[in-house]
């Protein structure tokens, strides 16, 4: 029996009864854009993460991307403007960033944690940084007390990439609730992911809120008058509705999630795999379960081998991509070594004890280094 990376078949087959009579609501009320079950779904999302504001976007790197866009068409970013960013990322941090013309300035992790690491970000900050983007990689929220009062001594905007942190807490503050706005994604393997893109902005700020539900929709308020010059980027009817059955679901399924980090970290033993840290258990909503290996490459086969598929984020950072030739003379060599280092093994809230016992007892046969 082989145990797969996550199976979105099997996430959504759980609810299979509920997103068919959500998606029959869609097709038979003749309005797919722009309707009632994204402004119920809006409501219910802001709620969720505890803010005043959610607007839907068509995915995550346009949540990203309008959350910027709406600070520059509010004076308050400029062309040029330097955004801190963690190095160890994946690229739409970065895109949301350049494509607004602001100039990312990426920074070491943490390894402990893989997030940004306050200190660093300090030590970052020069005469044109105007923000901070915290990414809660792999699931794990980043240390946002601390940064929110670094940017707060600084003057600076906290934006949070949320996109793979749906429903994780500090002192029972969600992630999207601690910056000025975070940008969330729908993609259909995160933790709230739709049947298709999706994404989200939530910010407790009512400007930003208005400018940005505006700018997903042709920069318009009212229909056929254009205050900005917009995109177009929501989140339609039809993934509304798959993704208010999916809300209902979400707590469960962190749990699930939560369940099987216990396992791993209970169990997976063994002298060249180091296992992720945890800080405290709401503070992470396993998104996915990442270890590190100075034989990565030597371990992913091994597993393959034994039926256990696992994937690489990432192998290479956004600063070494052929994508961004300028910043391939920046040096991170905390960064690329993680990148060099990292596994995530099979997570979901699908993966039943058999499939936990498997992977647990897969790394735990991993050889000897030869
Ligand atoms: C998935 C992801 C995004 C982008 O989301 P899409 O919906 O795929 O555009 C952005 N940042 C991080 C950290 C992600 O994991």
């Amino acid at each position: 029996m082989s145990v797969p990376f996550l199976s979105a078949r099997d996430v959504n087959a759980r609810y299979a009864d509920e997103l068919k009579a959500a998606a029959a609501r869609v097709i038979d009320s003749g309005w797919y854009i722009l309707g009632e079950e994204l402004a119920a779904f809006e409501q219910e999302f802001a709620a969720y993460c505890g803010v005043r504001h959610a607007v839907g976007v068509g995915n995550g790197l346009d949540a990203l991307s309008v959350i910027l866009r709406g600070y520059r068409q509010l004076g308050m970013l400029c062309e040029g403007d330097e955004v801190i960013v963690p190095g160890n990322t994946f690229i739409a941090s970065f895109l949301a960033i350049t494509e607004n013309r602001l100039v990312p300035v990426p920074v070491e992790p943490d390894p402990a944690t893989f997030n940004l690491d306050p200190a660093r970000v300090e030590d970052a900050v020069g005469p044109r940084t105007r923000a901070i983007m915290a990414v809660h990689l792999y699931g794990q929220l980043a240390d946002m007390a601390t940064l929110s009062a670094v940017a707060r001594q600084r003057g600076l905007l906290l934006i949070e990439d949320a996109a793979q942190a749906h429903g994780a807490s500090i002192a029972g503050r969600k992630a999207g609730a601690w910056g000025d706005a975070a940008g969330f994604s729908f993609f259909p393997t995160k933790n709230l992911g739709a049947l298709g893109d999706g994404g989200a902005v939530v910010t407790d700020d009512d400007a930003l809120a208005r400018c940005i539900a505006a700018l997903r929709n042709y920069g318009s308020e009212v229909k056929y008058h254009h205050a900005y010059q917009g995109i177009n980027s929501r989140l339609d009817e039809m993934q509304a509705a798959m993704l208010r059955v999916k809300l209902k679901h979400l707590d469960e399924d962190i749990a699930r999630r939560r369940a099987v980090a216990r396992g791993y970290l209970a169990a997976v033993r063994h002298p060249d795999i180091l296992l992720p840290s945890v800080i405290d258990a709401e503070r992470h909503a396993w998104h996915l379960f990442v270890v590190r290996s100075d034989r990565r490459d030597a371990l992913q086969r091994h597993l393959h081998d034994l039926g256990v598929q696992s994937q690489i984020h990432y192998p290479v950072p956004p600063h070494l991509q052929p994508a961004y030739p300028v910043l391939h003379d920046v040096h991170l060599p905390l960064t690329e070594r993680l990148h060099r280092e990292v596994l995530s093994l099979p997570m979901g809230p699908t993966l039943d004890e058999h499939a936990m016992a498997q992977v647990i007892d897969a790394c735990n046969a991993f050889g000897a280094a030869s």
